[in-house]
């Protein structure tokens, strides 16, 4: 058989956006760029989680781009499949990720009481659970912290640097510089491309001088609504709940989504623009834990964080904003004809005490759901965003009486325009690019945005399917 130098194989967020792990050869070592867990239909997602097509024991390092679960998640089961090397990601990832890897042993645990009971009714055979926090609490020692801009080995012939990316507190783009006898190769991965002006975050730094180039495509055919107009959007749907003594409840991911709205809410409350008397109340564990690690890394804010900030506003202690920690304090906030503000995790309203707020208040029709990221289909977020006549909650009908209200304001991710902006200097800043991979994007998003891409006739342009390898 021929036998490749430096080579890459895609064994996820190929041809889809979750999932996120792709394999560098290079010496004999295998480096594993992300490890994300496939989200999605429950029993399908756990099928493909449970058994890498790698083996964990050969992998010489991994190198993670953020905390987010579909590029993180999978890492306790590594550890549990007999990983031992080092895990590589900036310090605020490292931070992040204890919290939400723990979350998600939790979230393992309960999901797999929930598969085997039904496959106990049906006489099928049991699973076992991905992970537990035994496995968790392994990797997170293996996980090992480089800043932005500093170079370093993930092993022999692998060379790796952070570079800023946009997207949430502590995301990098990862550049390797790859050398197997005498061939060299630098590569040039996104991760998941922030957009520029987002709250709080800095915006994406440009790759540049690369052989190939790893891009990913989420929203690589649907341009976003403008930042700007965030902070107006929500002003009119509080004043409006407000006037009618209604509640604004707001699903949020406990990652950024909830820091970024608790920016605005604290810029809206500096100006006078939130009713006084209309409190704030983040009710998720996890999203907890997330805004006070983001509270000790101000000197990673953008420059009007940084202001707001010098200007004496807190976007995570204002007046008004209010942490809910325990299930009792999160009862008490079922008062009808109270106005507030509920931020709660699920993002997606699957799980959470998102739930129980929805029970509590989606019959009546002074409130408002107020959704700010995307919606994955087969979820209640979705059903709900379609406005369906009635929804189950916890197993009940329920009629949807509440307003509905999305805002497309709100992304992590780098829109259509951006992500061409984007390719554009990575394309002028590399005479030498040959490759570029289209990656983390569902057909309808990444076939057009690779078809703008050929149309510049200047490289090789993919879209790997899953488990396909190719020489760089
Ligand atoms: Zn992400």
């Amino acid at each position: 058989m021929e036998e490749f130098l430096l080579n890459i194989t895609f064994h996820g967020a190929a041809g889809e956006v979750t999932g996120s792990q792709h394999l560098f050869e290079v010496n004999k070592h295998k480096v594993l760029v992300e490890c994300g867990l496939f989200q999605g239909r429950r029993e399908e997602a756990y099928n493909k989680n449970r058994h890498p097509e790698y083996k964990a024991e050969d992998l010489h390092a991994v190198v993670l781009s953020h905390a987010h679960l579909d590029h993180s998640g999978k890492l306790p089961r590594l550890a549990k499949l007999g990983f031992t090397g080092p895990v590589y990601a900036t310090p605020t990832t490292v931070e992040l990720c204890a919290p939400m890897l723990r979350d998600s042993a939790h979230v393992q645990q309960k999901d797999i009481e929930f598969v085997n009971k039904i496959h106990r009714r049906k006489h099928q055979p049991l699973f076992n659970v991905l992970y537990g926090l035994e496995e968790t609490e392994q990797i997170l020692k293996q996980f090992s912290s480089r800043p932005l801009h500093s170079r370093f080995e993930a092993a022999p012939g692998v060379a790796v640097t952070f570079l800023e990316a946009g997207h949430v507190l502590g995301s990098a783009q990862i550049l390797l510089e790859l050398e197997e006898r005498g061939k060299k190769r630098k590569i040039g991965f996104t991760g998941d491309l922030g957009r520029f002006n987002l709250p709080l975050l800095k915006d994406p730094e440009q790759l540049s001088d690369l052989d190939a180039l790893i891009i990913e495509s989420t929203y690589g055919n649907r341009e976003h609504d403008p930042v700007s107009e965030s902070g107006s959007e929500l002003v009119e749907v509080i004043q409006s709940a407000y006037q009618k003594r209604g509640k604004v409840l707001i699903p949020a991911f406990a990652l950024e989504r909830t820091q970024e709205l608790l920016y605005l809410l604290a810029g809206l409350r500096a100006s006078g623009k939130l009713p006084s008397d209309m409190p704030v109340y983040v009710d998720s564990p996890l999203a907890i834990k997330c805004t006070e690690i983001f509270s000790k890394h101000a000197a990673e804010y953008d420059d009007e964080t940084r202001a707001l900030i010098q200007s004496g506003t807190n976007p995570f202690d204002f007046p008004g904003l209010h942490y809910v920690h325990s299930v009792e304090e999160s009862m008490a906030l079922n008062v009808p004809g109270r106005p507030m503000i509920i931020i709660a995790a699920s993002g997606m309203m699957e799980a959470g005490r998102i739930l129980h707020h929805l029970k509590n208040n989606i019959e009546d029709s002074r409130n408002t759901i107020l959704i700010v990221s995307f919606q994955a289909e087969h979820t209640l977020g979705r059903r709900i965003a379609e406005r369906m006549p009635d929804v189950a909650i916890f197993g009940e009908r329920m009629p949807l009486r509440a307003r509905v209200k999305i805002l497309n304001t709100f992304s992590g991710h780098a829109g259509r325009s951006d992500l061409i902006k984007y390719a554009q200097t990575v394309v002028k800043n590399s005479p030498r690019l040959k490759k570029v991979f289209v990656v983390h994007g569902e057909e309808d998003q990444s076939l057009p945005f690779m078809k703008e891409l050929k149309s510049w006739n200047s490289f090789e342009c993919l879209y790997p399917r899953r488990g396909q390898s190719v020489e760089l």
